[in-house]
């Protein structure tokens, strides 16, 4: 109500905060525009007030208030999630942590970051020492760093290093609890990934500490195949060698290359594939090429093109989806993963069942030590009796679908809670103020 608004104002005094509606509309959204099913369900939710601290002494005060006054507080580090992850559900304080953008130091190999520093920033950063992020989303040029651990998944980067949730790629996390005294835990290895693509329900991540990679000269080459499985054998190929290094390596079956903006460089009928790899792993990528009939159409030095639109990371994840979008009506997409060792056969048993009605971008990625593939179907839609159909389709058939019209945790991935989230919760967020109604176990046990 207004007058606990009010005295949670005078609480806050002397913090950036605003009430202006127009902020609170564009501060409560994300990307879930990508899903027909998330903008109703999310239409009209928004926060009543947006505060943006710039320390972590000024992360205390916020939780301390929300805590004592009972509201709600949700994070958002540069809304670029698209399942409404960062979008309050019951009103509420939305904490805007791209202040909090400090990148505390680099050495041996790790960087301690401040939760709101931007990816690109990190990158740059560790490279001018020789080292450079293992993991980013295509959204790197905006994404912070713990909207990627807290909300994100992996991209530029699994194909040799899985997902940022993998052991040993996010090394630890500073967590807040949300009381009316937050205390401040190091959380290190396995319970720091309790926090992991938990939506910030369970704790207030401060400060991140990342595993870095050795930074290396980066070549971006823009591939064409006539042949759609000589294409994915190629990749499966060049993602399996040994002495190559890779950093993406993406496909897009005919005619996603006309939808995306690639229409100019690949013939229709043709296969893109985009593949950045280390420069010495030129000749083994060349090797490839000509044993599956791929031509080279482009290639460009990564370093020179990094963080601007002309990288061909533009290409890749879910920027080919949003491409697309713009583009063009009645399609929708899907985000599935193929089991490792039988994902070429799946593939094309996929391909063969749905022609151009489940168009497939694949993005080749290591899982579990193995190099396998997950899809971000481009799907052109007719109703949801058939969207379903498909799904189920891709189930039946051993192909896991995580479904991107959901904002619950549980319904997005495992369809089940994970039990060190909910431990977690339990620890840092009693109260279950943390970005609330994302979370349905906690929900449902509340309300029991
Ligand atoms: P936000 O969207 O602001 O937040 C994400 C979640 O984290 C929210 O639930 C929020 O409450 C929580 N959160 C934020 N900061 C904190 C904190 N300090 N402590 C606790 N919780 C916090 N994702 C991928 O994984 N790979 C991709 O390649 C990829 N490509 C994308 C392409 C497009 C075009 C779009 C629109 C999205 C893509 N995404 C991708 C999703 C998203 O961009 C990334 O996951 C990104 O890392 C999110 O970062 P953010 O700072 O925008 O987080």
């Amino acid at each position: 109500d207004n007058d606990t608004l009010q005295q949670l104002c005078a609480d806050l005094d002397g913090l950036e905060i605003s009430t202006e509606d127009r902020a609170l509309q564009r501060y409560s959204k994300d990307f879930a525009w990508f899903s027909p099913v998330l903008v109703e369900q999310l239409r009209g939710k928004q926060a009543e007030l947006v505060v943006k601290p710039s320390s972590e002494e000024e992360v205390k005060r916020v939780a301390a208030a929300c805590s004592k006054h009972g509201i709600p507080l949700t994070l958002r580090g540069s809304g670029t999630g698209n399942y409404g992850q960062s979008t309050p559900l019951h009103g509420g304080v939305l904490m805007d942590m791209s202040g909090l953008n400090q990148i505390l130091w680099i050495k041996d190999g790790v960087a301690r970051v401040q939760a709101g520093a931007r990816l690109v920033d990190i990158d740059k950063a560790a490279r001018e020492q020789g080292w450079e992020l293992r993991l980013m989303p295509s959204t790197y040029r905006l994404a912070t760093a713990g909207g990627f651990f807290c909300g994100g998944f992996g991209g530029i980067g699994s194909i040799t290093y899985g997902s940022i949730g993998d052991p040993g790629n996010v090394l630890g996390v500073r967590a807040l609890s949300m009381a009316e005294e937050p205390k401040a835990e190091e959380l290190r290895g396995a319970e720091a990934r309790d926090l992991y693509h938990a939506y910030g329900v369970n704790g207030l991540i401060t400060e991140l500490e990342f595993a870095l990679a050795p930074a290396l000269d980066w070549q971006e080459n823009l591939l064409s195949f006539p042949d759609f499985m000589q294409a994915v054998k190629f990749c499966q190929a060049l993602g399996s060698t040994c002495g190559t290094m890779k950093k993406l390596l993406t496909l897009l079956a005919d005619p996603l290359p006309q939808m995306c903006g690639l229409e100019e460089q690949i013939a229709p009928g043709h296969t893109a594939v985009v593949a950045i790899v280390n420069r010495q792993g030129m000749d083994a990528l060349h090797e490839l090429r000509e044993k599956f009939g791929g031509e080279l159409v482009e290639e460009q030095s990564h370093a020179e093109v990094f963080g601007t639109t002309k990288s061909m990371i533009e290409h890749s994840w879910n920027h080919t989806t949003l491409h697309i979008f713009r583009k063009h009506k009645d399609i929708t997409y899907l985000q599935s993963g193929f089991r490792p060792w039988e994902n070429v056969e799946k593939v094309e048993e996929m391909h063969r069942h749905f022609g151009d009605e489940v168009m497939l971008h694949l993005e080749f990625l290591r899982a579990d030590g193995a190099v396998t593939c997950s899809g971000l179907q481009v799907i052109r839609y007719s109703n949801e009796e058939r969207l379903n159909e498909i799904i189920q389709f891709h189930r039946d058939n051993g192909v896991f679908v995580s479904n991107p019209h959901t904002y619950i945790l549980e319904d997005g991935g495992k369809l089940t809670v994970d039990p060190g989230q909910l431990a977690m919760k339990r620890r840092l967020d009693p109260q279950g103020l943390l970005n609330p109604g994302k979370m349905r176990t906690w929900d449902e046990e509340a309300a029991a």
